[in-house]
């Protein structure tokens, strides 16, 4: 599930385009620009919050050495300079949105186009959709306790301290003064730098870091904050329930280290609207024990899931779809795919690769947009027409 997806009403009218690019990584916005060189306009869809794929999410401050041009750039580098270049051809992107289905559909002009849905309900009529899902999407690692989804979105919460808070208190008004018993799942930088901001921007905040590991996977500067704050706070690997002793609105937030896994999560008899208000945890010793909680943060990181792909209608391969690569069609008509999520002899995943097999996918893509036969073959450095696109002529 996409926990940071918010429903919509279903009335919103379908947005019609000549292209649909799945997926802002490397090759998707390469494809944009691609398909402006040739006079295509494109939307694009990520579920993520910005444009940059595995770029972004998983190597944005490590230089890589093999993007032709350029000796060295970092991840981050990259997707700024890609966007840069994609500018002029002003694609729309729609981020927070994970593409769920598509069908085939009539469309004028093409006779057949295909209709895309996201998981909030966006719709879009394209003629040509570009699969550009790399690995797949970026979505929240989930807490290996199978009660979760019943408290996601009310109690569990993933991303970061701030909103969730505020998601809580909208759904939960404050009925008592005592403290909130806030528990973060994990060890890395969204979980770390959670609670330290939970610790400095809010009061009355009692909060407890559990991570299976003693050591915290951060730098020395986030390590140092946190351990600072431990300092201040209860004692680390305390073994002491949270308080449930009235405390002003306005008491210093309090921090806790626990070194341990949760293992179910439970709403007690008591609890108004079956909400979340225990979790039972085992320790580094194998003890068992169980603790009050208000809010659950499960911030263990992102993992890619390429989600119902199969059910799109495209000849797939061990999880990955076949290509004509003459032009990167699949064989459903209008739907092409380039980049990590495509198979054929010889692919290799390398950035490079996706930025050939999208300059291809493009005269593929304008051939069925513009049901024409052939497309003329022009050079950036040479045409006038190219250049006008460009606006740099
Ligand atoms: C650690 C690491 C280092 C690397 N170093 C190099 C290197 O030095 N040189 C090199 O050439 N390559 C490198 N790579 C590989 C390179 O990052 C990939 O080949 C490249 O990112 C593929 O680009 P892509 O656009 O196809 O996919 P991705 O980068 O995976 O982007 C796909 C996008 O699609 C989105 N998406 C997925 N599913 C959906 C959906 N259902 N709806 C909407 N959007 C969706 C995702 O959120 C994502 O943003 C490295 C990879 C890793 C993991």
């Amino acid at each position: 599930m996409n926990s940071f997806a918010p429903s919509r009403p279903e009335t919103l009218p379908i947005v019609q385009t000549d292209a649909l690019i799945v997926g802002a990584g490397p090759a998707g916005l390469f494809q944009a620009f691609e398909l402006g060189l040739l006079g295509i306009h494109a939307h694009v869809i990520d579920p993520l919050s910005a444009a940059g794929g595995q770029c972004r999410e998983l190597y944005a401050d490590k230089a890589i050495y093999d993007i032709p041009g350029l000796p060295s750039c970092t991840g981050q580098e990259l997707i700024e300079r890609l966007l840069t270049q994609v500018k002029p051809f002003a694609p729309v992107f729609h981020f927070g949105e994970l593409v769920q289905s598509i069908e085939r559909i009539p469309i004028k002009d093409t006779n057949t186009g295909l209709r895309v849905q996201t998981q909030t309900g966006l719709c879009f009529d394209a003629k040509a959709v570009i699969l550009a899902n790399g690995v797949g999407a970026f979505l929240p690692r989930a807490l290996n306790a199978p009660e979760q989804a019943d408290f996601l979105g009310k109690e569990l919460f993933h991303g970061d301290l701030r909103t969730a808070l505020a998601q809580y208190q909208g759904l939960h008004p404050t009925q008592s003064t005592r403290a909130l018993r806030v528990w973060i799942v994990g060890g890395q930088e969204d979980a770390i730098s959670n609670a330290i901001q939970g610790v400095q921007a809010h009061s009355n905040l009692e909060i407890t870091v559990i991570h299976r590991r003693a050591h915290l996977d951060v730098g020395p500067e986030l390590s140092q904050a946190f351990e600072a704050l431990l300092g201040q706070s209860a004692p680390a690997h305390s073994p002491s329930p949270s308080t449930l002793s009235p405390k002003p609105a306005d008491a210093p937030s309090t921090l806790v280290f626990k070194h341990g896994q949760i293992v179910h999560l439970f709403s007690q008899e008591e609890a108004p609207d079956h909400r979340l208000s225990a979790l039972q945890w085992v320790d580094d010793q194998g003890q068992m024990h169980t603790s009050q909680v208000d809010l659950l943060m499960v911030n263990l990181g992102l993992s890619p899931q390429l989600g119902p792909i199969a059910q799109w209608g495209a000849q797939m391969h061990h999880k990955q779809i076949k290509v004509n690569t003459e032009d990167f069609s699949t064989d459903v008509p209008g739907l092409f795919a380039i980049g990590d999520v495509i198979t054929y002899p010889g692919k290799k995943k390398l950035i490079l690769s996706g930025f050939h097999e999208a300059a291809l996918a493009s005269f593929g893509v304008a051939k069925w947009v513009l049901q024409k036969d052939r497309i003329p073959f022009e050079y950036t450095s040479a045409s006038s027409l190219l250049q006008e696109r460009l606006g740099v002529k």
